[in-house]
């Protein structure tokens, strides 16, 4: 696989002066090190990997994300792919998606919420000038990520602050639904 990093410098876990800035200007930090260092053992059991360029790996609340560049996966059938992902996941401890970068942020939304689907995607720009992608997804339940992954993994990818709806949430929100007194009796 292609490494920002420099494969010896994974290996000895001593940086070069290269590779040591890319680590100060927080372009990586210690998890992409130990994602990267994982995927080099694995590049022996999952050949496939070799032809697989590293992007990012984001530590999300619900789902790690191992961003790899577009077209890094084409070479795996699903079988391997499960396999990796399973790999992955037992090394470190959390549900484990991979997925392939997009030069859109739309398309790159669209591949890390499968099996939801996006409804909608808008920008909308906030008082003081900032950018902000407002985007409405399906159905709760196909959700598989967790929202503060998907919000994280958008950030962090691709610079972009993300907003999530859902045309159809799991099930009413009960605080706007019930009054206080109301509540007291049914519960
Ligand atoms: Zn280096």
């Amino acid at each position: 696989m292609e490494y920002p990093l420099c494969v010896f410098d994974l290996k000895s876990g001593i940086f070069c002066h290269k590779c040591e800035e890319k680590l100060r200007l927080g372009l990586y930090d210690d998890f992409d090190v130990k994602v990267m260092k994982l995927l080099l053992e694995l590049e022996k059991g999952f050949p496939q990997l070799q032809k697989a360029g590293y992007v990012k790996a984001v530590n999300g609340e619900e789902t790690v994300f191992v961003v790899l560049r577009e077209g890094s996966l084409r070479s795996f059938d699903f079988r391997n792919l499960v396999a990796l992902r399973k790999r992955l996941s037992e090394s470190l401890g959390k549900h484990v998606r991979v997925v392939e970068d997009r030069p859109d942020v739309a398309r790159f939304i669209e591949e890390v919420v499968v099996p939801a689907r996006v409804v909608a995607i808008n920008k909308i720009w906030l008082p003081d000038g900032s950018e902000e992608m407002r985007v409405i997804l399906d159905y709760e339940r196909n959700l598989k990520v967790g929202v503060k992954s998907l919000m994280q993994v958008v950030e962090k990818v691709k610079g972009v602050r993300l907003r999530v709806d859902f045309e159809r949430r799991r099930r009413p929100p009960r605080r706007l639904q019930a009054q206080p007194r109301a509540s007291k009796h049914t519960l």
